[in-house]
């Protein structure tokens, strides 16, 4: 057996207000007057984050729209129009939630990269370090920030540019930049953590190293979702580091059910990573029982809303079609099932869970 030798983010800084380090933090990666392009959610258009951004020089603030996951398409033609329009870059800043931070991961390695980023879905395509690269996220959940994928919707597929190359060289994990999410939003992005942690306890690829952060960041959901009855400051520090601790968790093991169907969900349907997850979570009790009933209390307790009945009036071809992405995803079956999920999940059990979403 080998044992994955896992590249971690260069630097990281934490704290309430730490945003405003940032000046500070890009100053010894500017190269000449190269500019650093800030990628930023569309939320904040208009907001005053925007007047806290360092910019300098030729520096350039592109709102990304969230409203769809990213693809490689938009990686590619934003690649293409900095490359073309400033020659060379000196790095690409990413704050937003994890679709801007999977966005600007990608693009900084598609600046350097030949190709199209579609080339490089897989693991361990990428050939050249991409430009400097920093994640601010404004969201807590996802473990983008951490991961070294970022996921993209391609002509073909759904799936990430896994690398030694993709972790960010920097995170500024400033929780103050989360106080306005939704708490719809904040409940779906939150649960990924959520069940990222329940996937990586229960799976078959578990280790000292995954249990150790999955359990920490498991506790920090269940403050945040189980025990308080109203979000404060706090809530939103430890939604912060459970995601981080999430994130660190299934580097060393990897997910499991509940992404292997959401998959689908999001390839045919569109549906996005955090709500899919939920959708198909309230489902599992047969595979993760205890935290199927947790998850179903903090659903009722918050007051969410998970959309029933998605799958309602689908053709037996686009059935198909979800089947074929989830099964497709093998790792997260053997972590989740075993060796021998083959036997135990079967198209048939499969098809039968997507008719009850
Ligand atoms: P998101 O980035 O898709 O954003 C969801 C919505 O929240 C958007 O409308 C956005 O405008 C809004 N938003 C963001 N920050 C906000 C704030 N502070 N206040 C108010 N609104 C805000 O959501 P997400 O759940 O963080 O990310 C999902 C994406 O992350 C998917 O594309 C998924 O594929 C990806 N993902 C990547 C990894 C990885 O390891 N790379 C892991 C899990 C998920
Ligand atoms: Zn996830």
């Amino acid at each position: 057996m080998a044992f994955r030798n896992f590249k971690m983010v260069s630097y990281v800084v934490y704290g309430r207000g730490s945003f405003n380090q940032l000046d500070e933090i890009l100053a010894p990666q500017r190269k000449g007057d190269a500019p650093m392009v800030f990628l930023v959610d569309h939320f904040f258009e208009g907001k005053p984050l925007i007047a806290r951004i360092p910019v300098r020089g030729k520096d350039k603030v592109i709102f990304a729209d969230t409203t769809y996951e990213p693809k490689t398409t938009q990686v590619d033609a934003l690649a293409k129009s900095l490359k073309e329009e400033f020659g060379s870059i000196s790095g690409v800043i990413g704050i937003g939630g994890g679709s801007t931070l999977d966005l600007a991961k990608a693009v900084a390695l598609m600046i350097t990269n030949p190709g199209s980023s579609a080339d490089y879905q897989g693991w361990d395509l990428v050939q050249e370090a991409g430009v400097y690269k920093a994640g601010i996220p404004t969201l807590s959940g996802t473990g983008a920030e951490v991961s070294r994928t970022t996921v993209l919707t391609g002509p073909t597929r759904k799936l990430g540019m896994n690398s030694d190359f993709t972790p960010f060289d920097q995170i500024v994990l400033d929780p103050e930049l989360t106080k306005d999410a939704p708490a719809n939003q904040r409940f779906y992005t939150g649960m990924d953590c959520y069940i990222h942690c329940i996937e990586s306890l229960e799976g078959t690829f578990l280790n000292e190293f995954s249990k150790s952060y999955g359990e920490k960041a498991l506790q920090l959901c269940q403050k945040v979702f189980v025990e308080k009855t109203e979000w404060d400051e706090e809530s939103d520090d430890q939604l912060m580091m459970a995601s981080y601790a999430g994130g660190m968790s299934i580097a060393y093991s990897q997910v499991g059910v509940a992404h292997a169907v959401s998959y689908g969900l999001s390839y045919l349907l569109g549906t996005k990573h955090g709500i899919g997850n939920c959708i198909v979570m309230y489902h599992l009790e047969d595979y993760y029982p205890a935290g199927v009933r947790e998850f179903k209390y903090m659903v009722e307790k918050n007051k969410i809303e998970i959309p029933q009945g998605i799958c309602k009036g689908l053709t037996e071809d686009q059935f198909e079609t979800m089947i074929n992405v989830s099964i497709g995803m093998k790792p997260l079956w053997e972590n989740a099932l075993g060796r021998d999920w083959e036997k135990i999940m079967t198209r048939e059990k499969l098809r039968a869970l997507y008719n009850k979403l």
